[in-house]
Order: structure tokens, then sequence, then C-alpha cells
């Protein structure tokens, strides 16, 4: 078995400032999706921890948690930022072991998570309220107050990035957390709790439940103490967390999958849009809600703009997180399988390209070669559904009115790319293309701390990132007084 050296125990729950057993003293293997080693154990929570950690943050808001002044939660803040950037290292050696991911991109995500405190943190003090003109005699004014208790349940695609657009603004607006990692990924979340404590987050403000989705996650989900749900993850579970929602009468904010699209138009600069058509399929082994799995290309450029990305995609080369190749492995056997049974059923679709599996790279590892797939109509399977892995589908369009309508022919809408040299045909396109975000001649933007995010249709609703997220995370009241 690798040894994990921890600065924390992922064996216990932080609940109310304290690192407690789960009451069932049960817990969960975890994988090494590199080698499917077993290489640690987390703790299984369940409903009764739910509970606890959800009476912890009530107790925390009417306690010095509630009473912690906003440019004091931004210290605060700023200061978990610090300690986690003197971890970036720690943290993306342990991501890469439990989740996969080659270290850059792992580093990359605890970057992120630095920068999300810092932004959220010195946004703290910046939230306001107006006062509104009213008729004589009264004063109006508006309060944005924190909602209480937030539930945050995320997957395993990202889960630093996830705590900081989510957890890390939720606590800048004045809330207490409660978070639900994915059973496959819970290390980080477990470290976040540890630097949180460590960099004197008041007890009981972030609570954290490790433990599975229908055990932990459904009762975080439906806990009548809870005042507001947000929840990355997938269309079918994100449907249970919506009702559940409902029955409590409380918000949500649902981030779901993606299918989403970049337009390649014919007078597009195809030197600086290649990387970006590619490392947005694989990135993460494609396992990214806003992974770009359609590439559209005008007609008179497709089989050049195919070619081109074939020749990259012959030169990637997937192993080991540690390696720290251009691809890792998947996160589990389960989505190995997944993703090998749409490579399995091209329907009308052919492999333009793979990348490869290194030789050395271990057999119980859970890898699959990134592949590029040509020939495939915008109704099809593979066109259609979130795979989740390292597999893009390249179509042909006419002209600008046929691009936009396969865009929008799904039935997500989560992020879009277009590329052209025409400022007014991008323009145009972003208004007509139905999503959360678009990005013109450019993808991603590089994550985007700053820039509000969601999705439109199945990919969800509400926006996290951004000032948007702190409008989400809190509530506005009207507070209108007569004076005469
Ligand atoms: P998932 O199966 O929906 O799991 C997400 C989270 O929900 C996990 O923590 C899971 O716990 C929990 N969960 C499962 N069943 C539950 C239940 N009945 N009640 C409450 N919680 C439950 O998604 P995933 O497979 O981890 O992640 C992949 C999906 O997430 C993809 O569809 C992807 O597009 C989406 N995603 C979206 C975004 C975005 O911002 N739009 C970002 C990242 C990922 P366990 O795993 O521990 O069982
Ligand atoms: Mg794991």
């Amino acid at each position: 078995m690798t040894k994990l050296d921890l600065f924390f125990d992922p064996t216990k729950c932080f609940i109310g400032g304290r690192w407690v057993a789960p009451i069932g003293h049960e817990l969960l293997p975890v994988e090494n999706p590199s080698t499917g080693e077993t290489i640690g154990e987390i703790a299984r929570g369940q409903a009764a921890d739910i509970d606890a950690a959800v009476a912890a943050a009530r107790e925390a808001l009417a306690g010095a948690w509630g009473k912690t002044p906003a440019f004091e939660r931004g210290r605060i803040l700023t200061r978990m930022s610090q300690a986690v950037l003197a971890r970036v290292d720690d943290l993306a050696r342990i991501e890469a072991m439990d989740v996969g991911k080659p270290l850059k991109q792992a580093r990359a995500d605890a970057v992120a998570l630095a920068r999300y405190l810092e932004f959220y943190g010195g946004a703290c003090d910046k939230i306001m309220g107006e006062t509104i003109p009213y008729l004589d005699g009264y004063t109006v004014y508006t309060l944005r107050e924190p909602h209480g208790v937030t539930g945050h349940i995320i997957p395993w695609n990202y889960p630093m990035q996830i705590i900081g657009r989510s957890v890390t603004a939720a606590l800048a607006m004045g809330n207490a957390a409660v978070l639900k990692p994915a059973e496959e990924a819970c290390l980080t979340a477990i470290a976040f709790a540890k630097i949180a404590e460590e960099a004197g987050l008041p007890a009981g403000a972030l609570n954290v439940v490790p433990g599975l989705g229908e055990e932990a996650g459904a009762a975080l989900t439906a806990h009548p103490g809870v005042n507001h749900i947000s929840f990355t993850g997938s269309l079918a579970v994100g449907e249970l967390i919506q009702r559940a929602a409902a029955k409590n009468v409380i918000p949500v904010t649902l981030e779901l999958g993606g299918k989403s699209p970049q337009l390649v138009f014919e007078d597009a600069d195809l030197d600086r849009a290649l990387p970006f058509l590619v490392n947005a399929g694989i990135q993460n082994a494609g396992q990214t809600c806003s992974a770009s799995s359609r590439i559209l290309v005008q007609r008179s450029i497709h089989d050049q703009v195919l070619e081109r990305m074939a020749e990259r995609y012959r030169a990637l080369r997937v192993g080991p997180a540690i390696d720290d190749l251009d691809v890792g492995p998947l996160v589990s056997g389960r989505q190995q399988e997944i993703v090998g049974g749409f490579l399995g059923d091209l329907g009308g679709g052919e492999i333009a390209a793979r990348g490869e599996v290194v030789s050395g790279a271990p057999g119980g590892g859970h890898y699959l070669a990134p592949a590029l797939v040509s020939g495939v109509r915008p109704d099809d399977r593979l066109a259609q559904d979130e795979i989740f892995g390292p597999v893009q589908v390249v179509i042909p369009f006419d002209d600008e009115a046929e691009a936009v309508a396969i865009a929008n022919g799904t039935e997500f809408g989560l992020v879009a790319g277009v590329w052209s040299r025409d400022g007014g045909r991008t323009m145009r396109v972003a208004k007509a293309i139905r999503t959360g975000q678009v990005f013109l001649n450019n993808y991603g933007a590089g994550g985007g701390v700053e820039l509000p995010f969601g999705g439109v249709g199945k990919s969800g609703h509400g926006r996290e990132k951004g000032f948007e997220a702190l409008y989400g995370f809190s509530v506005l009241k009207t507070v209108a007084a007569w004076h005469g």
C-alpha cells in the first residue's frame, strides 16, 4: 500500500470545530485510480453525523461566527488563502493520489482555491444594500443577510475548485456551511477543514461530513435545519436534490452537466484555437463539467481542423497522475466502463485518432486513451449525452445559422466557445447561444474566479463564482421605516 502522508485525520468528521469519529464508526476505502490500490480510509458519515453538523452550524450562527463582522470574516478567509498557498504541493500530491489528476492540474486547483479565498475574503465587507426613494415620510433600505445553514454537496472531479466557488462564498456572506464531499474525493475537503481550523475560523462555521451520497448526502438535502443547498454533480442526482429542497421550500443552486461546443468558423485563427480546442476536451481526462466535448467546424476547413486535432491527439500521453503526463486515469473503474461503453457504440462515427497509454502504466489503473471522433451527426448519442471522459466529436456545419442551431441542439447549456476573426459575428453568435458562459476566441479564460458561472436548461440554475455567488448565498431584506 502506497503511503499517504497527511496533515489531518481522514477517518474523522469535522463538526463544531472538533474532529470526531462518525457516529456509526464505519470507514470507506480510498482508492488511488492510477494504480487501483487502496491507499487509506475515510469516515463514512451518516444521517446522525449530518444532524450533529447542522446543529453545530446553527450554534455557530447564534454564537461567535454569527457575531463576526464582515471585515473579520474577510481576514479569516485571507489567512486561509495564505495557508492553502503554503500547502499547495501537499494538496496537489494528495489530490493526484485520490482522484488521479496529473500533478500540474491538481496544483492549479489548489492555487484556484487560494484565489477564491482571496477574492471572497476581499469581497466580504463590500457587499452592500441600497436605499430606495419611496413615499414622503418613509426611509427604505435593503439588507443582505446570510441564508443561515448552507449545505454543499460536491462531485469528485474538482473538489478544491468547487469548495472555492461554493463554500468560501457562503462563508464570506456569513452563512455556516455543512460540506458533504464526494466519496471518491474527500481528502482535500478534509484538508480544507484542517486549514480552516488552523486559520482560526470559529467553531461550527464549517463542518465537513464525508460519506456516501445516498446516506450523508440525502440526509443533508432533506434536513429541515438547512436553509440553502448548493449542489454540483450529475443531472440525475440534481433532480433528486431539487425535489428534496422543494419539500423544505428552500432555494437550491444546481450546477449540473454539459455538452459544451466550440464553434470554429473558416476565418478563425487556427494556430491560436488548436490548443484550446483539444485541451478543453482532455483536461482532467475530460471529467470536467465545462469540457468542450463538441467541436463544430465550418465545412470548408473541417478536414484541416480534424487532421490538426488528430495530430495533437496522437501525441497525448496517458499515465499515472504522479508522473504528470498530459492525461491521468479516470477516477474509477465505473467511470472507465461508462466512457468505454460510449466508444464501443459509435453510431455512424469513427475514431479519427487516439492518444496513447504509456507502457509502464500500472495494470490496476483506470486508463483510457483519449479519442477524437468524426462523422457523428448532431443528434447521435455521442453528440448529445455527457460522456465525462476524454472524448471529443467533430461535426461540420455550413453557415452561422446552422452552427448556432447545432450548438443549441442539446438539453444542456453551460459553456460555449466561438472562434472567428469577424468581431460582429462573434458577438452575434454569443447572443444567440443559450448557455451560461460564452468565450470569444478563447475557452475557459483560465478558470475565472471572478466570472459568474452556471447553466441554463438541464445544466442547472443559479450562479457561482464572482460577486454573483455572494448574491446567491444571501437573502435580500427590505426595511421600510415610517418616520413622518
Ligand atoms: P453525482 O453522482 O451526481 O455526485 C455528486 C455528489 O452528489 C456526490 O457528493 C455524491 O455523493 C452526491 N450524491 C449522490 N447521490 C446522492 C443523493 N441521493 N442525495 C444527495 N447527494 C447525493 O456526480 P459525479 O458523478 O460525482 O460528478 C459528475 C457530474 O457532475 C457530471 O455530470 C458533471 O457534469 C457534473 N459537474 C458539474 C459541474 C458544474 O459546475 N456544472 C462541475 C463539476 C461536475 P457520492 O459520490 O459520495 O455518492
Ligand atoms: Mg480516490
